[in-house]
């Protein structure tokens, strides 16, 4: 009896002592972000709100961020670019309405988060990356981590992805001065697009296409800041 006692003891110390495994600290971050961050601010998609509390964002930024990974911020990646801040991947993915059946265009892989997060919901995520040194550590990364329905090409977005289109659904994640007619094309009929539209450098607006009955109507959504959306040389 008594050494059962001292066992018992002996293992709640332990317990105790545990520091909280990594992984777990990473879990309670981020249910913490969903919560405080994204739903607190009016985003509701169920799917969205999975999305966001399932791709775990400590694998997207660089090393040296690892700390400030679920902060409420952009982060910087490397090459002048960034890691968007939580609140505006969450805001992004719920505008185009995510459906288990979409295959979706993203322009500015970036780290390759906005696309896991889109990973997680639709069929089939398509990301263009301009800069090499960026685009292919995420399709690594993306690989790696396991999502096998994101296929990534090093290109200028401009010119959309044509031998995928038409697209359901696009999202931008780089400031254009008007938005790229091809990527208008290549957005199906009832189709969604989410783009951050404006000067370099300055506020710019977060807008929604919508294509009806081949009609093209677009709305304001929101002030935001993004790095600037480039052309190939
Ligand atoms: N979605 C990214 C954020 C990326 S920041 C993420 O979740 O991490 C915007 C990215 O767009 C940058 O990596 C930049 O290099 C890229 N970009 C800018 N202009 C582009 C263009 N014309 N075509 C493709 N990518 C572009």
């Amino acid at each position: 009896m008594k050494t059962r006692h001292l066992i018992l003891g002996f293992t709640l110390l332990l317990i105790a002592a545990a520091p909280i495994p990594e992984d777990m600290r990473y879990t309670n971050l981020r249910e913490a972000m969903v919560r405080s961050q994204i739903a607190a601010r009016g985003v509701t998609d169920p799917a969205t709100l999975r999305a966001m509390g399932a791709v775990k964002r400590q694998f997207f930024v660089p090393e040296d961020s690892l700390g400030d990974a679920y902060d409420d911020r952009p982060l910087r990646i490397g090459y002048g670019q960034t890691i968007s801040q939580p609140f505006i991947v969450a805001y992004m993915t719920q505008t185009i309405r995510p459906q288990k059946e979409h295959r979706v265009l993203e322009i500015g892989t970036g780290s390759g988060y906005q696309a896991a997060v889109l990973a997680d919901i639709v069929r089939s995520v398509y990301t263009m990356e301009i800069i090499p040194e960026l685009g292919d550590p995420a399709r690594e990364r993306l690989r790696t981590l396991g999502y096998r329905n994101v296929e990534v090409r090093i290109a200028d977005g401009y010119d959309g992805w044509p031998e995928q289109a038409p697209f359901d659904a696009i999202v931008v994640t780089a400031a254009t001065e008007y938005i790229p007619p091809p990527l208008i094309k290549q957005l199906k009929e009832g189709g969604r697009m989410v783009v951050p539209v404006g000067a370099p450098f300055f506020n710019q607006t977060l807008m929604l296409v919508e294509k009806r009955k081949g009609e093209i109507t677009t709305s304001q959504l929101m002030p935001v800041r993004f790095v600037p959306f480039r052309r190939s040389p």
